[in-house]
């Protein structure tokens, strides 16, 4: 069973991306007691899917690396993976909330060394890489994971893989007969910073996205393009690993569209600027890249990087919302079908491959999260009851960029400082 103690005064955060690492932190760091709550392995969330930050394109590593030697430092937050919030009751000062724990099978002896991953030979999907590829049963979910303690994977528990996994780890780490927990914790306040997820780019059926392997996603292709990824950083062609030398950005896949996704993401403009970004940095001069937009949304700060991108001879716009994809069957290339509407041509343009920008919705929608939330027509948070000490924190909010969600994500917290300090007056 676990050990954590939670009061009505503890702020609770759910989601344990970069939005709410730092509500956790912010709160904690004014010396509230947290509990921050991941359902992953892992802390970092989609952010630590993401190969270079816009506007300056470093890694996201760097960002990581700070909020976590903050929480490894602050014993006022407690940190639970795999662990998922399933019911809240109860209203503001007073939460109690139904916590979901998944085994891990591997306890806190775990020294990251590798010898669990050296002994299995099963294969499963790597959710790390958008299951582009496979990676052992047992597993650290990325370089930076947090905890740094690798997983085993639910099904080799009860094989002969599980046993050869606990007969390799000299630390007494693996513990193959953990078991499901379901645990209630109390909170004064809830920040709810579940995130997003992509868009399902299957649905738009002219795209092709299930039927063409060189058609894919703006969160595959930063897979693709990291060192880490599926890849080893090259991007080549699923087809055929050929390098995808020619490649297609295409605007608005799913969002500012009444049969998918309503609002815009804001952020995919940014994406795919940078994307291109990738493009030269493997290929040089010989890699060409070709943004198909409705319009570009770079404000502010990020209009600079924009300016630079537009002045780049390997980079060409044509503004116009791609009609269809298809696929040329002999070289697996493929053909963009539209109108480009600053000058009215036809165009059917071909490509090495086409990566879909697609939109980003709320991860958990707002309207089926338990208590006083108000969800907007997307499914994000829109705003708490009045009187609530329910509060949302970055994408759980909208589609925003990290700096965004890290400025939604510290303004949750300080109300849900106020909300813990009135309760810690009131019982005083
Ligand atoms: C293609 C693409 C490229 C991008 N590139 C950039 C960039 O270069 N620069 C930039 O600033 N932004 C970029 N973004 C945006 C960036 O990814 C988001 O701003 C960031 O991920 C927001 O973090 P978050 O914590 O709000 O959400 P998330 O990263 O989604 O984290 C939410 C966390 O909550 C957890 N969770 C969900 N439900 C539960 C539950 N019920 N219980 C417990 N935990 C739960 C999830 O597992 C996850 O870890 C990009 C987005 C896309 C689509």
């Amino acid at each position: 069973m676990t050990d954590v103690i939670a009061t009505n005064q503890t702020i609770l955060v759910v989601g344990g991306g970069i939005s709410g690492m730092t509500a956790a932190l912010e709160a904690a760091e004014c010396g509230k007691n947290v509990v921050l709550i991941e359902k992953n392995p892992t802390l970092g969330g989609r952010t630590a899917l993401l190969y270079r930050y816009f506007p300056k394109l470093c890694h996201p590593t760097c960002g990581l690396e700070i909020n976590l030697r903050r929480i490894k430092s602050n014993s006022r937050l407690r940190v639970l993976t795999l662990a998922e919030v399933t019911a809240i009751a109860g209203s503001r000062g007073d939460y109690t909330a139904t916590v979901k724990l998944t085994p891990r099978y591997v306890n806190e002896n775990c020294t990251a060394c590798g010898a669990c991953a050296d002994a299995v030979t099963t294969l499963v999907d790597n959710p790390g890489n958008y299951n582009l590829n496979q990676m052992k049963a047992a597993y650290l979910p990325h370089a930076m994971a947090y905890p740094q303690r690798y997983v085993l994977d639910p099904s080799i528990i009860g094989t002969p893989e599980a046993d050869l996994a606990k007969a390799a780890c000299k630390y007494n780490a693996i513990e193959l007969d953990m078991q499901e927990e379901t645990i209630q914790l109390k909170a004064g306040a809830v920040i709810w910073a579940t995130g997003w997820k992509p868009y399902d780019a299957a649905k738009i059926q002219p795209y092709g996205y299930d039927r063409f392997a060189n058609v894919v996603t703006s969160v595959e292709f930063e897979r693709l393009s990291d060192p880490h990824g599926p890849t080893a950083g090259k991007i080549l062609r699923p087809s055929d690993g050929k390098e995808a030398r020619n490649v297609a950005f295409i605007q608005c896949a799913g969002s500012r569209d009444e049969n998918h996704l309503r609002h815009c993401s804001r952020i995919c403009c940014m994406a795919s600027l940078k994307q291109t970004s990738y493009v030269r940095e493997s290929f040089g001069a010989g890699g060409k890249s070709t943004i198909y937009y409705i319009d570009i949304r770079a404000i502010d700060r990020f209009e600079d990087f924009y300016a630079k991108v537009l002045a780049d001879p390997g980079v060409k716009f044509v503004k116009s919302k791609v009609a269809k994809i298809e696929e040329d069957q002999k070289t697996g290339d493929v053909m963009l079908h539209g109108v480009d509407t600053e000058g009215y041509h036809r165009y059917e343009n071909r490509h090495d491959l086409a990566v879909l920008a697609i939109g980003m919705e709320p991860s958990v929608n707002a309207a089926e999260i338990p208590g006083e939330i108000i969800a907007d027509s997307s499914g994000f948070i829109e705003s708490s009851a009045v009187n609530s000490g329910l509060f949302g924190a970055g994408c759980a909010t909208n589609a925003l960029d990290v700096n965004r969600a890290v400025q939604s994500a510290t303004a949750a917290a300080l109300r849900a400082i106020q909300v813990v300090n009135k309760v810690a007056r009131a019982e005083a």
